[in-house]
C-alpha cells in the first residue's frame, strides 16, 4: 500500500539540539540493531518504520553489522528508502557505523582507515543512497592510532559520504582524544553513543557527559530500557517471544541478562511508576532524558504497539526533582 506520511507529524515531537552543532534530534530515536534483519518479519519492520515517521522520529539508527545477518537491517532501511521514505530523505536523520566484524581477515573490523572506509561504501551501496547524515566508529581500537580512525572519519565527511561523525562506546579518556582530534581535523565530533539506563549508568561516573559537554558534542544514549528489562514484561519470568527467550542474536541480551539484581531495581521502581501513573517504561525514557546533555533516547522496538507505547513517554510532563530523588533512592538501595 502507498505510503503518505502522516501531515500532523512534526507536532507532538519535541528536537533538541545535538551539543553545539546545528543539527537537532528527535527527543527519542528508532534503532534497528534487532528486529530489521533478514530473519525477521519485513512487514512488521516497515509499519514500525512508517510509524515512527508519523511521530516525527526522523533519525534513524543502523550500523554495518546490525542484522542477523550483519548488513540485512541496512539493506532493509535501503528497501523502505526507495519505497516509502524516497520523498523525505531530507527530512530524515540515517545513520550507520563501523568497528564490529564484518568480513573475515584483518580489514574486518576495528578502526583501520582501510577497514573505515570500504565499510563506509558498502553501508552506502546497502542502503542505496550518496551520503549518511552520520557516520560512527563504533568502537574503540586500543591498537589503532587515533588519528588514523579520525582521520578516516574526517575525509568521510571531505569525500561527501557523511555530513556528521560520531563516536560509540568510547569512555570519558578516549572520547577526550578523539574529540580533540577531529577538532585538529577540522571536523567536529557531533555525537558520541553509550549505553545508558537506569540500570547502567557507567557514562555518570565515568565522566563522558563532562567531557560531550565540554566538547561540544551531544550524546544519543542506547538501550534506554536496557533492553526491555526497563518495562515490567519479565517481573513474572521470561514471557516468549521476547528478547530474553530468543536468546543472544549479535550480542543481544540472552536469558541471563534478566537477573535478580536487575529484577530487584525493577520491583523497587514500579511502586514510584504507579504513584505516577507511568508505565515503567515511561519512567525509564523521561530519566535518562532529564539531563540535557542528552540529546536522544534510542530505542528498538519489535512491533508497532511497543513503538506507541514509548513515544508516549513524552507526553505530560518532566520528572520533578522529588521524583528523581525518590527513583534515586530506589536504585541505590
Ligand atoms: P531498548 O532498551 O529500547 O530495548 C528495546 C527492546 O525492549 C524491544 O526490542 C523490545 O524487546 C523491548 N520493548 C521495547 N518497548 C517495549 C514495551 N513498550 N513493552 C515491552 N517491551 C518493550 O533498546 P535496544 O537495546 O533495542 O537498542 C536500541 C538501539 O540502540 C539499537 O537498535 C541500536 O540502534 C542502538 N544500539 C547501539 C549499540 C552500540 O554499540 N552503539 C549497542 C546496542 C544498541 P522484546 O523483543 O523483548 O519485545
Amino acid at each position: 500500500t502507498f505510503y503518505h506520511a502522516a501531515p500532523g507529524r512534526y507536532d507532538d515531537m519535541a528536537y533538541r539540539r545535538c551539543g553545539r552543532s546545528g543539527l537537532k534530534l528527535p527527543a527519542i530515536s528508532l534503532g534497528l540493531w534487532q528486529n530489521f534483519g533478514g530473519l525477521d518479519a519485513f512487514e512488521e519492520g516497515r509499519a514500525i518504520l512508517r510509524r515512527a515517521f508519523d511521530r516525527g522520529v526522523t533519525h534513524i539508527d543502523l550500523a554495518n553489522n546490525y542484522g542477523p545477518p550483519p548488513g540485512a537491517a541496512e539493506e532493509m532501511f535501503g528497501r523502505i528508502l526507495s519505497t516509502d521514505f524516497k520523498p523525505y530523505r531530507d527530512e530524515l536523520v540515517v545513520s550507520s557505523k563501523a568497528g564490529y566484524l564484518m568480513w573475515p581477515g584483518p580489514y574486518g573490523e576495528w578502526g583501520s582507515r582501510k577497514y573505515l572506509l570500504a565499510s563506509l561504501d558498502a553501508s552506502l551501496k546497502r542502503l542505496g543512497v550518496d551520503y549518511v547524515d552520520i557516520f560512527y566508529h563504533h568502537r574503540p581500537d586500543p591498537d589503532t592510532p587515533i588519528e588514523e580512525s579520525m582521520g578516516a572519519l574526517a575525509d568521510a565527511v571531505r569525500q561527501g559520504k557523511a555530513l556528521y561523525v560520531g563516536i560509540s562506546n568510547y569512555r570519558a579518556a578516549d572520547a577526550k582524544r578523539a574529540i580533540e582530534t577531529l577538532k585538529a581535523l577540522g571536523v567536529p565530533c557531533l555525537i558520541h553513543q553509550p549505553n545508558y539506563s537506569m540500570l547502567d549508568r557507567w557514562i555518570e561516573t565515568d565522566g563522558l557527559l563532562d567531557v560531550l559537554e565540554e566538547g561540544g558534542a551531544g550524546a544519543i544514549v542506547y538501550s534506554p530500557l536496557q533492553q526491555g528489562i526497563l518495562t515490567d514484561k519479565y517481573l513474572g519470568g521470561i514471557p516468549e517471544g521476547s528478547r530474553a527467550a530468543r536468546g543472544s542474536r549479535g550480542g543481544s541480551m540472552g536469558a541471563d541478562g534478566v537477573n535478580e539484581a536487575r529484577l530487584a531495581k525493577v520491583r523497587a521502581l514500579a511502586p514510584i511508576a504507579s504513584r505516577l501513573g507511568l508505565p515503567l517504561a515511561h519512567l525509564a525514557l523521561k530519566w535518562v532524558l532529564r539531563d540535557p546533555r542528552v540529546t536522544s533516547a534510542l530505542i528498538g522496538a519489535r512491533t508497532v504497539a511497543q513503538l506507541d507505547d514509548s513515544l508516549d513517554a513524552l507526553k505530560g510532563g518532566a520528572l520533578s526533582e522529588g521524583d528523581l530523588a525518590e527513583i534515586e533512592a530506589a536504585l541505590t538501595a
